[in-house]
């Protein structure tokens, strides 16, 4: 059976005032992500990861950040169309494991309800998803609060 492996990444800078979206959900936060959709770090990793393991276009070229449409786009509907593409190209999923990288806000309480959201995206268990916060242990941009950052990557299956 063939497989493939797909890595994602993404940065967005922090900008004053909340409510931070991250991972589908909206977090209680005094701090948001600035960008051109709605900024959801996470989600463009893994779209990317998926895209980048089909070997498909990249997030940038299917959602040009200078088009009027996908101003304040809804990340979820940009994986959600970005994956249907993968799925056209034939390939499912085995599992995803993610690396969310903030200082703040504490990821654990969130977890849960990211991974279900995440999971009702794509259509999967929860189980096949890996989640993970880690501080900038208070140093660099990470640490010092001025941008989250996410790793993911992705393993496909042609069944
Ligand atoms: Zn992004």
């Amino acid at each position: 059976m063939p497989l493939r492996i797909g890595l994602g990444h993404d940065t967005h800078r922090t900008g004053a005032g909340g409510p931070l979206i991250l991972g589908g959900i909206s977090i209680d936060c005094d701090f948001h992500l600035v960008g051109h959709s709605d900024a959801d770090v996470l989600l463009h990793a893994i779209t990317d990861a998926l895209l980048s393991g089909a070997g498909l276009p990249d997030i940038g070229e299917l959602f040009p950040d200078n088009a009027a449409e996908n101003r304040g786009r809804d990340s979820g509907d940009m994986l959600r169309l970005a994956w249907a593409k993968v799925r056209e190209n034939g390939w499912d999923l085995v599992n995803l494991d993610c690396v969310i990288l903030a200082q703040r806000p504490k990821l654990s309480p969130h977890k849960a309800q990211i991974r279900q959201r995440i999971a009702d995206l794509l259509q999967i268990s929860p189980d096949q998803i890996g989640l993970k916060g880690k501080t900038g242990e208070s140093v660099g941009e990470i640490g010092r609060g001025e941008t989250l950052q996410s790793i993911v990557v992705a393993l496909l299956e042609r069944p």
